[in-house]
């Protein structure tokens, strides 16, 4: 599409976009004068659902009328909340229903794949990871290298961008495969690289590192909802991740994990145990031996909290309206259209960090700020304007396609135009 530089132009697109009406299904945080903010925070919490308070409610109202009868009565009991939301959650990562868990939390569910999954040998024990890995991975990564006994400084791969570029060619990843492959047991990308956005070219990378032998598993945390997945295709073994990001599932949401079919009777696995993992048919039997049940589900732990499914369950019913598809089409215009304008910024002290390559990134575009520092963003802020600021000049911005439009993408620009000339 060819854009043009003036909020006529973005007006159109807003009064063209099929999905415009999307908007009202969310609340959009005020300014302190009343009006709707510029949320372009989307890839760190995502906005509130309306009709979350609905869901929520009818199980309050369960809990209160029904106690413990809410369980197995009402119009969506508790013992079957988490499976019936699985097709749509499944929809979303390209996933086999029986491949989907939702449970935990992004992190605790990441050690439970690696118990299972990470099982290093003195000839391969390495872990591969991109450099810019978010933070919270690398503390869980270490810890488990450190569990089974290895030094992190060697087990430890992290794959750097090039010397004066910003993100990671798929090509060097594919060579350090081939020349480390037979050392390495896991390799563990973020889908979506939290800090420049990188979308990795998932297919090529986990088909290289089935060659060598390594098991491929994938943190989604800002790529669930945002870019189009197929975990099972792509023959992922595993992945995890949140729902309070592009899921708008609120802070904290449940998360999930993806255990590719071809483990579904893989008993053998070790894995850390709990009731709800149990096979169904004898769950509440509960006898003295824990005996799995089949696929994803034979990871859980402990009866998941209702009250965070219901809002994913709001969340999910929104993305299934809505539809992958026509949510990336829209997500590629927004940021192809934020692209443009700020590469016609007056300052010239911006630099993206994010691909140009539509295909290779997500809702969010990152640049770094030459001479800048957060008062920037403190005065986006005060304009009403939310993004998120990394030390030592990045903002990341995320126009998400469920609720964001153009003339917020031209008003953005046009604001940090005016910040920037005075800064
Ligand atoms: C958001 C995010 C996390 C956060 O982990 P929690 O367990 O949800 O606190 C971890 N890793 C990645 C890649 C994320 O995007």
């Amino acid at each position: 599409m060819e854009y043009k530089q003036d909020r006529n132009f973005a007006e159109h697109l807003d009064a063209l976009d099929p999905l415009a009406s999307y908007r009202d299904k969310f609340y959009i945080p005020k300014t302190p004068s009343g009006q709707d903010s510029i949320y372009f925070c989307g890839q760190s919490l995502g906005l509130q659902p309306v009709t979350v308070q609905d869901y929520i409610e009818q199980v309050l109202h369960g809990w209160r009328t029904l106690g413990f009868k809410g369980h197995f009565c009402g119009n969506s009991p508790w013992i079957f909340y988490s499976e019936s939301l699985k097709p749509k959650m499944a929809g979303i990562v390209g996933a086999r229903e029986s491949e989907v868990v939702i449970m935990n939390t992004l992190t605790v569910n990441l050690h439970l794949m690696m118990v299972s999954f990470y099982q290093p040998t003195p000839h391969k024990y390495k872990i591969l990871v991109e450099s810019q890995i978010f933070p919270s991975d690398r503390y869980a990564i270490k810890s488990q290298i450190q569990f089974h006994g290895y030094d992190p400084t060697t087990a430890l791969l992290e794959i750097q961008p090039r010397e004066g570029e910003t993100c990671i060619r798929t090509e060097d990843i594919e060579n350090l495969l081939d020349k480390e492959g037979a050392s390495i047991a896991l390799v563990l990308l973020g889908g979506v690289n939290y800090l420049t956005g990188q979308f990795f070219e998932i297919p090529k990378i986990a088909e290289r590192a089935r060659f060598h032998e390594c098991i491929v598993g994938l943190d989604l945390g800002h790529a669930v909802g945002n870019v189009p997945l197929a975990l099972h295709d792509w023959n992922i073994d595993f992945a995890v991740w949140c729902n309070y990001k592009y899921m708008n599932a609120g802070p904290g949401a449940i998360a999930a994990c993806f255990v590719h079919d071809k483990y579904a009777e893989s008993f053998d696995l070790p894995r850390f145990a709990g009731w709800w993992g149990g096979n169904v048919k004898t769950r509440f039997l509960m006898g003295p031996d824990f005996l799995p049940t089949p696929a994803a589900s034979g990871w859980q732990v402990s009866n998941p909290d209702i009250l965070s499914l219901a809002a994913l369950a709001a969340s999910l019913e929104i993305f299934e309206t809505a539809g992958m598809e026509r949510l990336r089409t829209k997500s590629k215009q927004l940021n192809g259209y934020l692209e443009f304008l700020l590469d016609r910024i007056s300052s010239k002290r911006i630099s993206l960090i994010t691909p140009r390559d539509p295909e290779q990134r997500g809702c969010q575009l990152s640049f770094s700020v030459k001479d800048s520092d957060i008062s920037v963003l403190e005065q986006l802020n005060e304009h009403g304007v939310f993004c998120d600021w990394r030390e030592p000049d990045v903002i990341r911005v995320a126009p998400v396609p469920l609720f964001n439009r153009y003339t917020e993408v031209f008003d953005f620009v046009a604001l940090l135009n005016d910040i920037l000339a005075t800064h």
